[in-house]
């Protein structure tokens, strides 16, 4: 049995796919104004804790993750270098995609850009307009929460409290300024627009997320992520548009993951305890160590990084390593014994039960951590053998799918160009731009290399010696 923390029951609720060994599953994902900081990965790496675990209980997660690259902050951000918008995010977008293959995040089965879905999010706000959901004014369109009465029901504030004659243009506001909020923005100087059915403008920051959400995973789907921050006005705003244009209930679970903090502070550029990935590289910081610790903590939990928890979870990863390395480089003698298959057998039970109980990592790193030290001790009294050393290292490498902080053992080996390569077709495939990704597999074919396309990305087998 799975439980998770439904934030719109408030409680925890068992968890049940609507198709039965099936999850749909949407994450918020980046608004490509700057690079992602600590805390954004820190929402990315609880939904890939999710989806593994999801997909390690034996459910077919299919997960859509959106990348904003329209938004009042996009389109700042490019306004003040004096640059196009597809300019300004190109560079960021790339660097999401970099940082979130260093920590592993298991990629998504489609990006929606919101550039690329302008027409989808028409039809919504459309749709909306027809039904008496939305109203037009100064050639913007506004959602009436008015018309909706369950509209609050995921942030829990009270419509009847509100003064709601008034609009919100801005994409993000306040609880206490819940107002009717802006669907659709009219034409302004200087900003990029689309000519559409409903007048020139640009698409409100929430109206993307309903429109993508439903187009790739329907109208009601499992699994809803982000972080508390975006319950409101972002998730409340989203439920309101698709509900009042579907009639039906958008999703079933809606998780959020916890603030991270710095040193007990809420971190900030002006404070200098904002970091991106690349800054904690800077600092020779391993992204998988970096994993470890954005992940050791319940997502919610308030996390506070310190460099301190930095180098215990290295020191973590540490063990995990060093135990392998026992178990590979040591010769046992031949045989296995009972008693391992027991204690394995232990171990996934309870880290199984730790995971399934909405997602309580503690419990699972506990379980992995008593079995290295158990073992260990098993190896210093030389009760190992050769089968059990094998069942032992195989069993911590399944863990490691939910996990992913071993480094993966073919990477160290491959040459940085060869790398590069993979990346530059990997780019070329999401920007669909197949003829261009086929011409770079050939090419390392050429070079010995072969790609395989997996549901957890690109993998790669050498066809004759490398580096
Ligand atoms: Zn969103």
């Amino acid at each position: 049995m799975i439980q998770f923390f439904n934030t719109l029951s408030g409680g925890k609720e068992t968890f049940r796919s609507i198709v039965p060994g099936e999850v749909k599953l949407y994450t918020c994902g980046p608004t490509v104004y700057d690079y992602a900081h600590i805390g954004n990965f820190r929402a990315y790496l609880f939904e890939d804790l999710l989806k593994r675990f999801l997909q390690f209980a034996g459910y077919r997660v299919s997960h859509v993750m959106n990348i904003t690259d329209v938004d009042d902050k996009t389109i700042k951000g490019a306004e003040a270098q004096g640059v196009s918008l597809e300019h300004y995010t190109a560079k960021f977008i790339q660097a999401f995609f970099e940082d979130t293959r260093l920590l592993r995040v298991a990629p998504a089965d489609h990006y929606p850009r919101a550039t690329e879905h302008i027409p989808d999010m028409v039809r919504l706000i459309r749709g909306l307009l027809d039904k008496g959901y939305a109203y037009v004014k100064d050639g913007s369109v506004y959602f009436s929460i008015a018309k909706f009465p369950e509209y609050g029901k995921l942030s829990k504030i009270r419509t009847d409290e509100l003064q709601s004659t008034e609009r919100v243009e801005d994409d993000e506001y306040e609880k206490e300024s819940a107002q009717d909020f802006a669907l659709w923005k009219a034409r302004k100087e200087g900003e990029p627009f689309w000519d559409t059915a409903i007048g020139p403008g640009r698409p409100g920051w929430h109206i993307e997320c309903s429109a993508m959400s439903s187009k790739y995973l329907g109208e009601t789907f499992d699994i809803h992520c982000g972080g508390v921050d975006n319950i409101f006005p972002h998730h409340e705003n989203e439920i309101a548009q698709s509900e009042a244009y579907s009639g039906h209930p958008f999703v079933n679970y809606w998780l959020h993951c916890h603030h991270l903090i710095v040193n007990g502070e809420k971190m900030s550029k002006s404070k200098g305890n904002h970091f991106t990935l690349r800054d904690l590289r800077q600092k020779q910081a391993d992204p998988l160590d970096i994993r470890f610790l954005l992940l050791s903590t319940h997502y919610r939990k308030v996390l506070n990084f310190t460099f301190e928890a930095l180098d215990q979870a290295k020191a973590s990863v540490q063990r995990i390593k060093d135990f392998l390395y026992e178990l590979e480089s040591r010769s046992f003698p031949a045989g296995d014994s009972p008693s391992i298959t027991k204690l394995i057998q232990e171990t996934q039970e309870k880290f199984i039960g730790g995971l399934g109980d909405d997602l309580n990592i503690s419990v699972a790193l506990t379980a992995l951590f008593e079995l290295i030290k158990k073992a260990n001790i098993l190896i210093m009294e030389e009760k190992i053998r050769a089968g059990d050393a094998e069942t032992l290292s195989a069993f911590v490498y399944r863990l490691d799918g939910v996990l992913a902080v071993l480094p993966a053992k073919q990477e160290a080996s491959l040459p940085e160009e060869v790398v590069k390569k993979i990346e530059r077709r990997e780019e070329a495939r999401r920007a669909k731009q197949y003829g261009l990704a086929d011409q770079i597999r050939k090419e390392l074919l050429q070079a010995g290399i072969a790609l395989e396309d997996t549901k957890d990305g690109v993998r790669w087998k050498a066809l004759k010696k490398i580096g």
